[in-house]
């Protein structure tokens, strides 16, 4: 009979299934660009590398343990590396959400950051969302530049490639990609009316506050 970590894990392979074809269904992933991690209690579980959103399911996910050695059967995404990185630095994150998203992307081509243009910009833990320095695809050199540029975030741009986006759970971080996302789109559209005014520290720190009470998950507190 089959123990509780492997129903846990059953259900947390379906949820990452389903997380990345819903990307492909917002436009967020096109065929097998971008993908998705949940931790595990000794490492974590990824899509798979080079299938389409579409194709993957629930077995087709590949479990990895925390030095990011495959531990059941396929190939895992070829970006294992900065998934792995993440969730080693990082114990407050416990799903990584990587997509080459239209506006995300268009920006990261800039090498531009996000700047404090909008109150939203605070979901992503900070008052910017940085870009990352160039490096190749699948390399340690990328996964130690994204480290950098997620430093107190949930969320940074990738040079020239993406987006990347954590969260405590799945659903945080599938909504930190949605929004960061749609804040690079409202940006670039900004842009074309010339520079956007920029909300000062003191109004951003204003909004982090803010976010602590926001939601149903805060309904108790104090707004
Ligand atoms: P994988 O299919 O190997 O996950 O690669 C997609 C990608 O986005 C590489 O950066
Ligand atoms: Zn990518």
């Amino acid at each position: 009979m089959p123990g509780r970590s492997t129903h846990r894990e059953a259900a947390d392979r379906a949820l990452i299934a389903e997380a990345y074809q819903s990307l492909a269904r917002d436009g967020l992933v096109r065929h097998a660009s971008g993908n998705v991690s949940l931790r595990q209690k000794n490492g974590f579980l990824i899509t798979p590398s080079g299938i389409p959103a579409h194709d993957v399911t629930p077995e087709s996910i590949v479990a990895m343990n925390a030095k990011g050695e495959p531990v059941s059967a396929g190939k895992p995404s070829s970006e294992w590396r900065f998934h792995r990185d993440i969730f080693a630095a990082r114990k407050d994150v416990n799903a990584v959400v990587h997509t080459h998203s239209p506006a995300a992307t268009a920006l990261a081509c800039q090498r531009r950051s996000l700047p404090p243009f909008h109150y939203m910009i605070a979901l992503a833990g900070g008052d910017d969302v940085r870009c990352s320095d160039y490096a190749l695809f699948g390399t340690q050199e990328l996964s130690d530049a994204v480290l950098v540029a997620l430093a107190g975030r949930k969320a940074c741009l990738m040079a020239n490639h993406g987006l990347v986006a954590c969260g405590a759970t799945l659903s945080e971080a599938m909504l930190v990609a949605t929004e960061v996302e749609g804040l690079c789109d409202v940006y670039l559209r900004s842009l074309q009316a010339g520079p956007p005014i920029l909300l000062s520290g003191a109004e951003m720190k204003a909004a982090l506050a803010a976010f602590k009470t926001y939601g149903p998950n805060n309904a108790g507190r104090r707004a």
